[in-house]
């Protein structure tokens, strides 16, 4: 058995962003990863420019800037009729730097190196077996790493950083209502994993680099067609990336043949049937199917980052930016209560409810208006054509949007 302050599982941006921060902060971090990095990872790769001031906190900027990786000065926003709406980067935030195009294989790399650099126990190939759980609350997981069995780390707060796989909050839900459940109660209400919006239909998102993509340079492209949408942005090496959602029905319908749905029903947005005419796939596709969005009532005894603590939606290419974010919240909130707890008995609960009030505050209004936007991306196309135009009338009101869709920066954590 052995101990740490803190156990996050998941080595994504979310995990990784509260593990450097934590041992920036002196504590006893381990990371388990059930991947072994670089790994492929399905995600449009748009890096939002706020990220880049994270990236900066974090101590990977130059790393970052460094990866070959491509600068993307704009976004253009299609309609089917091939009607475009532009939203310069800059209007994000984040200075003038613009948006990065990176690869997830590349970037989360990156950032993992970063915290084995400054002292956390980075575990990669080890999946969870399960939690630990004392007294109601988890206190610690048991990792299976490939060649060891199953080992117990035990910790005193643990961190859901699995991404939309909510793994521990998961198999806590699990241990937590069986301990109930044999004490003749059950966990019910804020214990349960409550999904909090769920779309009307299932969606699969697909994912390849390209070449021969013919969207214009330096621009991320979003193509709104019936039953979903995609983008086009360009990554390391010349290639571009597409990242596209469809309905679960189109795709049974195409034998879920990734190529197949891209000609045929994302390829009837006109601007996309231009700019990928001769494109072809020089990586294979991923895909994976979407369930649900929104935020997730996180167990006793555990806090939850990144797309484990609420999913956005992914077209406004904010989710990496939220993960790098909430892993600082989180951190902040954990430091803290390490920090008094050495001086006093000091109880984890409010640190934790600390945290879920600073989530509420930074997240939320982020999130419902993301739904808002998610709805219309789904409404009739002639109502997307609607909303182009009458967006194109003002400036103003783009950068507005363009800006609610984030918040101002989180200032660094003191130590
Ligand atoms: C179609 C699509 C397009 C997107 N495009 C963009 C975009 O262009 N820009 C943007 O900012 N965001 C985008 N996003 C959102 C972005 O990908 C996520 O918000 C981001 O990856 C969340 O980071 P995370 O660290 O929370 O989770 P993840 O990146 O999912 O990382 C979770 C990690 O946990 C590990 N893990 C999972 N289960 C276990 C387990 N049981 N044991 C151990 N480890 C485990 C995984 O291997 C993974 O490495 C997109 C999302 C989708 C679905």
């Amino acid at each position: 058995m052995l101990d740490f302050d803190v156990i996050i599982v998941g080595g994504g941006p979310a995990g990784s962003s509260a593990a450097i921060h934590l041992a920036a902060s002196g504590a006893r971090v381990l990371v388990a990863e059930q991947k072994r990095f670089p790994r492929e990872k399905l995600c449009g790769e748009f890096i939002s420019p706020e990220c880049l001031e994270h990236f900066a906190r974090l101590g990977v900027l130059e790393r970052m800037t460094l990866a070959g990786g491509a600068q993307v000065s704009q976004t253009v926003f299609y309609a089917p009729s091939g009607r475009g709406l532009t939203v310069p980067s800059a209007w994000f935030g984040g200075g003038a730097r613009g948006a990065l195009g990176l690869s997830r294989a590349e970037m989360d790399a990156r950032l993992l190196a970063r915290a084995r650099d400054v002292g956390v126990r980075v575990v990669e190939d080890a999946s969870l077996a399960g939690v630990i759980v004392e007294g109601g609350r988890v206190a610690g997981v048991r990792l299976h790493a490939s060649g060891e069995g199953v080992c117990e780390y035990r910790s005193r707060v643990t961190i859901d950083a699995t991404g939309r796989q909510r793994a521990v909050a998961r198999h806590a839900a699990r241990e937590l209502n069986a301990g109930e459940e044999s004490d003749g109660r059950r966990v019910e209400g804020s214990n349960r994993h409550v999904e909090k919006s769920r779309t009307r239909a299932a969606l699969v998102a697909f994912k390849a680099h390209l070449e021969d993509a013919r969207g214009a340079a330096r621009t991320c492209e979003i193509y709104f067609y019936p039953g979903g949408y995609g983008g086009l942005s360009p990554v390391e090496g010349g290639l571009s990336n597409l990242c596209f959602i469809a309905r679960a029905r189109d795709v049974r319908e195409r034998s879920s043949d990734a190529e197949r749905v891209m000609r045929e029903v994302l390829m009837r947005n006109r601007r996309a049937a231009r700019t990928l005419e001769s494109a072809r796939a020089r990586t294979r596709w991923l895909g994976v199917s979407i369930e649900s969005f929104g935020r997730h009532a996180p167990a006793p005894g555990l806090l939850a980052v990144g797309d484990a603590a609420s999913f956005i939606d992914p077209f406004t290419g904010s989710g990496m930016l939220m993960a790098l974010e909430s892993g600082e919240l989180a951190a902040r909130a954990v430091a803290r209560w390490l920090s008094e707890s050495r001086r006093a008995r000091a109880p984890f609960d409010a640190h934790a409810r600390d945290y879920s009030d600073a989530y509420a505050e930074r997240f939320h209004a982020r999130l419902r208006l993301c739904s808002a936007l998610r709805r219309a991306a789904f409404a009739p196309p002639q109502l997307a054509e609607l909303a182009v135009m009458a967006l194109n009338m003002s400036e103003r009101v783009r950068r507005r949007l363009a800006r609610a869709t984030r918040r101002s920066a989180l200032p660094s954590i003191q130590h």
